[in-house]
């Protein structure tokens, strides 16, 4: 009893230790119109970040981390968060793996980010051409086989593939990956909305945002999709 509680103060005192000394912190929209406003210089060319930064990486040794967003993305090499939204080091707190999936490990990591680090934005992106995406489409259409573990992470996009298919019945090819990659990426969402009661206090209280994008391979742009959950508008009866 005496070690577990000890273990217990040790790991609290971790948490702790780790968290940075907050300044003043963007609130949801303010770290949304950053990010948006990053992937705008990306596309543009007028970046800022890809210079080594000795003041910087010594700061954030010292003095801890303060992430503007929180970004569930694929490990896809073509997709380097930092570099699409133009942030630097200590800027974005990423969670990468294949097809962008919200499992135990990538829900604890952004547990983290929200609870520990107060980040006021999580964006879950996906991006076309996405090759995990594919592989559990064609699982689901042709049977394909995949070996190792591949089967689990595609049974874990499994739900998308079947909602793509059901509302685009017609859909083949390039379309239908599309539609599972977007399917994909709200499917995450909502399990990091839905497996989280940390997320979902904060997101209650208007401390985070979950917001769903799109990255287009090609162009380098990123489509901001929406928020998740959807924000909804109350009517009180009686009133104008
Ligand atoms: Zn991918």
């Amino acid at each position: 009893m005496l070690r577990q509680k000890n273990i217990l103060m040790a790991g609290l005192a971790l948490l702790i230790s780790s968290a940075p000394a907050y300044g003043a912190r963007p609130n949801p929209q303010q770290a949304l119109e950053a990010i948006k406003a990053g992937n705008g210089r990306y596309l543009s060319g007028n970046t800022t970040h890809f210079e080594v930064n000795k003041e910087k990486r010594e700061i954030s040794a010292s003095d801890g981390q303060q992430p503007v967003a929180i970004v569930l993305g694929c490990s896809d090499s073509r997709v380097p968060v930092e570099m699409v939204f133009d942030q630097g080091l200590a800027e974005v707190f990423v969670v990468r793996v294949a097809g962008n999936v919200c499992g135990l490990s990538e829900l604890a990591s952004i547990e983290y980010g929200v609870k520990v680090l107060q980040i006021p934005l999580i964006i879950v992106l996906g991006h076309s051409d996405c090759g995990a995406v594919k592989a559990a489409v064609d699982s689901a259409v042709s049977g394909a086989v995949f070996p190792g573990h591949l089967p689990g992470l595609i049974h874990q996009m499994a739900p998308a593939v079947a909602a793509a298919r059901r509302t685009h019945p017609d859909q083949k090819g390039n379309d239908l990956v599309h539609s599972a990659a977007t399917s994909n990426i709200w499917l995450a969402a909502s399990e990091i909305y839905g497996g989280s009661t940390i997320v979902k206090n904060a997101v209650f209280a208007n401390k985070v945002k979950i917001v769903a994008a799109m990255r287009d391979l090609k162009s380098g742009k990123v489509t901001f999709l929406g928020e998740y959950p959807q924000p909804v508008t109350v009517v009180t009866p009686g009133r104008k």
